[in-house]
This record gives structure tokens, C-alpha cells and sequence, in this order.
């Protein structure tokens, strides 16, 4: 059974740990470097990116973070977790830094202006047939990717259809959506799997 972290700084850590457990992990609150070590893998979840990124500076996590990313650490970004992932961003704060390991450039508040919080049906490569009810929340999206970066959603409808909202690079993920919000796990699912395939190193 793999254990996964749960990056506990800010945000919505314990509806992340209750999804895990759906998908058949174990969970960790991560708030120091050590516990880093303790973990196959790492959520960041969502809540305010500039306010995580201070607290993962404060509590001198953010070097520790890129390094075990860096290594390999499979971990999986929802909404501010997806900021924090993203090599590069737009609409940061002065000064803000992320973790970074996606090849990506992610807009914060990107949907935002239009409207604050949205829901919308998204096919996700994948992970089943049906499309993804998700929940947008001052969400990000993400504006460019690399070429190892590989597409798993897009917004389907409205002023933003075809902006990218769910993105993989080998061990890392990212959705601009909540998927811990709704009751329908398959993104916990996908990634429980995808940390489970690095454990036995099939990846
Ligand atoms: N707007 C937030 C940020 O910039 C993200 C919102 C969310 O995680 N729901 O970090």
C-alpha cells in the first residue's frame, strides 16, 4: 500500500486524504523536510499558491520539495498545487516561486476574471469513458507545456473551450480543477496508480 503525502501547509489537505484513502493509499501530513521521506508520493492540494509558497519558504520545505520532485517523487497538483508544480507562472505575486518539475507555463486566477468558480464536464485521457464533472475555483490554466508534457483534458465549453486544465509529465500531474470535491476519485485513482507503477519501478 502506498503512502502518499499530502502537502499540509494550507488548502484543502483533508479532502485530499479522504480521496487517497478511497483509492487505496495511506496518507501523511507533510510539514517538514523529514516527512519527505516517509512518502511514495505528494499532493499539493489547493488553496491560495502565493500563501503556500510563503509558508513552504518559511518552513524551509521548498528546497527539500524540488529536490525529492527532482529525484523523482511522483505528485500531483490540484489548482494552487498545479501553480506550485508549474516551471514557470503568470499573474504570480512579486517574488513568487514555485516547486516547478512540470514543463509548463500556468496563468493564475486565469478563469477567474470571467468568473470566479464554475463547474464543467471534462474527458480525461485515460481515465475512463465519461467526462470528469469538475469544479473550477479562481483556477488556474495552464497556457503552454513542453514537449514531454502530454495533454490529459480540456475545457470543453464556453469562452475558454480548449484551454488545458489536466496535464502529466511522467511522475507528475496536474489539474486547474478540484477533483476531491465531487465523490468521483478516478484522478486519485490515476495517480494512486501512477505511484504504485514507480514503486515497482515500471515507470
Ligand atoms: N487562485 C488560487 C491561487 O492562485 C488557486 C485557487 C484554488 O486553489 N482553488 O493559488
Amino acid at each position: 500500500v502506498p503512502t502518499i503525502g499530502v502537502l499540509a501547509l494550507q488548502g484543502d489537505v483533508r479532502e485530499h486524504a479522504r480521496a487517497l484513502e478511497q483509492a487505496g493509499a495511506r496518507t501523511l501530513n507533510v510539514r517538514r523536510a523529514e516527512e519527505l521521506d516517509r512518502i511514495d508520493g505528494l499532493v499539493l492540494p489547493g488553496g491560495e499558491s502565493t500563501t503556500m509558497w510563503r509558508l513552504a519558504r518559511a518552513f524551509e520545505l521548498l528546497e527539500p520539495l524540488r529536490k525529492r520532485v527532482e529525484a523523482g517523487l511522483p505528485a500531483y497538483g490540484s489548482c494552487a498545487g498545479m501553480i506550485m508544480l508549474a516551471d514557470r507562472i503568470r499573474d504570480g505575486v512579486a517574488g513568487q516561486e514555485t516547486v516547478g518539475g512540470i514543463d509548463m507555463t500556468v496563468r493564475r486566477n486565469a478563469f477567474g476574471r470571467q468568473v470566479d468558480s464554475f463547474e464543467s464536464d471534462v474527458p480525461l485521457t485515460g481515465m475512463g469513458d465519461t467526462p470528469y464533472h469538475a469544479v473550477f475555483i479562481r483556477a488556474p490554466w495552464v497556457e503552454s507545456v513542453g514537449d514531454a508534457v502530454e495533454v490529459l483534458g480540456r475545457a470543453e465549453s464556453g469562452p475558454n473551450a480548449g484551454r488545458i486544465v489536466a496535464v502529466r509529465q511522467g511522475r507528475l500531474m496536474a489539474t486547474s480543477f478540484h477533483p476531491e470535491l465531487t465523490g468521483d476519485f478516478r484522478v486519485h485513482h490515476y495517480f494512486a496508480d501512477l505511484v504504485r507503477r514507480a514503486m515497482r519501478k515500471e515507470d
